[in-house]
């Protein structure tokens, strides 16, 4: 049987640094049996999924060295390779889902549901639908759906017993059906849901073996299910453990850097970036730490993947980046620097605002550091400020990385809007609103205009420099996060 592997990435926000964790596995399982790695689009959440954002993976994935076999950028056999360009194949499946009794239409409206979820929580059982419109007669179904009432598509489940399937790194893997939600497949917009793609999709696109995050296990009943109901074998599966912040929680950006254009764009090489991931879910079979994609490959077998969530470590990862720097030769060091910042494409946006402000061609780098390099290394001393306590700062810089954060686009006028108005709410005079911020972004009380810095640097720079801002001024408790949360919430937007 022929291996094929693939990723399913969303194009919603930024792309992960799991994105390209999950890759690497994929590609080098591929690879290794020479088999092929699809990238597959799952951009069926409308309101979420951007153009924008799907070139950013393909970007962002091109840069860290995955390369993939198959995709909506370069087509193959088994396109579309976008889930929004394949709805009439879902459409088909779900009829026949429901011919089938696998799937019923439900009709119940939100309020409905809201108030089934506070009940059972109320009780203390886990949230499910309760199964009222699976009893529906079809005539009724029928006329509802002529009338144009709204509904969606839910998966039939069993009340009791238990599912049973195999996972590749874990054994055998057991889940009462009775904590299985009834789950919904086709929303009512006519888009399917994860569960439905993702099992229509692997299945046409020949899929032999799914590796995909540890947080898809509980998710794997209900693609049991509709194999089982299409009459499809399903493909081996592997869940792979998720990258963990230090404190063991779940990756996040809150804690650490996720994007991989933080990574780019700080200056790490992507081959050392991809040493580093592969060393967090799998070891060589002789221990050593420094390796290729191509070795990975070469040596790839599946049983070696960790099941125990590792840690992602920026002080390794420096180490690491460190070594591959100073095994380039001089000319390769050269030319990475170029590639990396010292570029015309990278410094045209700011030239026009350095010449402005400049007197000596010497001038120049000292205009520039903080945002080609890093800033300097801050101190709670660096906020000292005639109005603003550092308790003030604190809040300032806390509730401008959440409002940042709930921006949808970063670009510079949208950037002053958001923070002016959250200024404002604030009750806080612009200029000293800033003052912190100008502080955390540069380093210093004086350089070029914030909101061109910030929208040079990029999103994943500026939460980066939020937070060890945050920590000089001497981090925020859970407590505090709590209160602040709480305040946050209750600004005017
Ligand atoms: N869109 C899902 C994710 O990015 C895909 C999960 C899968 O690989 O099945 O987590």
């Amino acid at each position: 049987m022929p291996i094929r592997t693939r990723i399913a990435p969303s194009p919603t926000g930024d792309p992960h640094v799991g994105t390209a964790y999950m890759a690497l596995f994929n590609q080098a399982f591929a690879n290794s049996q020479g088999g092929q790695f699809i990238l597959r689009i799952e951009d069926t959440d409308r309101a979420r999924s951007s153009a924008a954002a799907e070139e950013a993976i393909f970007q962002a994935l091109r840069w860290a060295g995955i390369e993939w076999h198959e995709g909506p950028d370069i087509g193959g056999g088994y396109g579309p390779y976008r889930q929004s360009e394949r709805l009439e194949i879902y459409r088909r499946h779900a009829d026949e889902l429901i011919g089938k009794g696998a799937a019923f239409h439900c009709f119940c409206s939100a309020e409905r549901l809201a108030e089934m979820r506070r009940q059972q929580q109320a009780n203390g059982d886990t949230p499910r639908y309760d199964g009222r419109c699976q009893s529906l007669a079809l005539a009724d179904v029928r006329a509802r759906i002529e009338r144009g009432e709204p509904h969606v598509i839910r998966l039939a489940t069993p009340e009791d017993g238990v599912c049973r399937f195999a996972d590749g790194l874990r054994g055998s893997i057991e889940i009462p059906w009775r904590q299985v939600d009834k789950q919904v497949l086709v929303k009512s917009d006519g888009f399917p849901t994860y569960h439905l793609a993702v099992v229509v999709d692997d299945h046409l696109m020949e899929i032999s073996h799914v590796l995909r995050g540890e947080e898809w296990i509980s998710s794997t009943p209900k693609h049991r299910l509709l194999y089982d109901a299409f009459g499809w074998p399903m493909p081996a599966h592997f869940h792979l453990p998720l990258l963990r912040n230090p404190d063991g929680s779940k990756l996040s950006k809150r804690k650490n850097p996720t994007g991989l254009d933080y990574y780019r764009r700080a200056g790490y090489l992507p081959e050392a970036l991809l040493n580093y991931l592969a060393l967090m879910g799998w070891s060589m079979p002789d221990e050593r730490e420094l390796f290729s994609v191509a070795e990975l490959a070469a040596h790839f077998d599946v049983q070696r993947i960790a099941t125990r969530g590792p840690v992602f470590d920026l002080a390794k990862l420096d180490w690491m980046n460190g070594q591959y720097i100073r095994a380039l030769s001089t000319d390769e060091f050269m030319h990475r620097i170029t590639a990396w910042a010292l570029n015309r494409d990278n410094l045209a946006p700011l030239a026009p605002l350095v010449q402005a402000r400049t007197e000596r061609l010497s001038d120049v780098l000292g205009h520039v550091d903080y945002l080609l390099g890093d800033r300097r290394g801050l101190s709670d001393a660096d906020f000292e400020h005639k109005t603003l306590s550092s308790a003030d700062c604190r809040r300032i810089l806390h509730y401008a990385g959440q409002r940042l954060d709930e921006l949808p686009s970063w670009q510079r006028d949208a950037l002053y809007g958001a923070l002016k108005s959250l200024a404002d709410a604030m009750g806080v005079k612009m200029r000293d609103f800033l003052a912190p911020l100008f502080v955390a972004i540069s380093g210093r009380a004086v350089s070029l205009p914030l909101f061109d810095s910030m929208a040079y640097l990029g999103r994943d720079l500026v939460r980066a420099r939020l937070r060890d801002a945050l920590t000089a001024l001497g981090g925020i408790s859970k407590k505090e996060a709590k209160r602040l949360e709480r305040d946050y919430r209750q600004l005017a937007h």
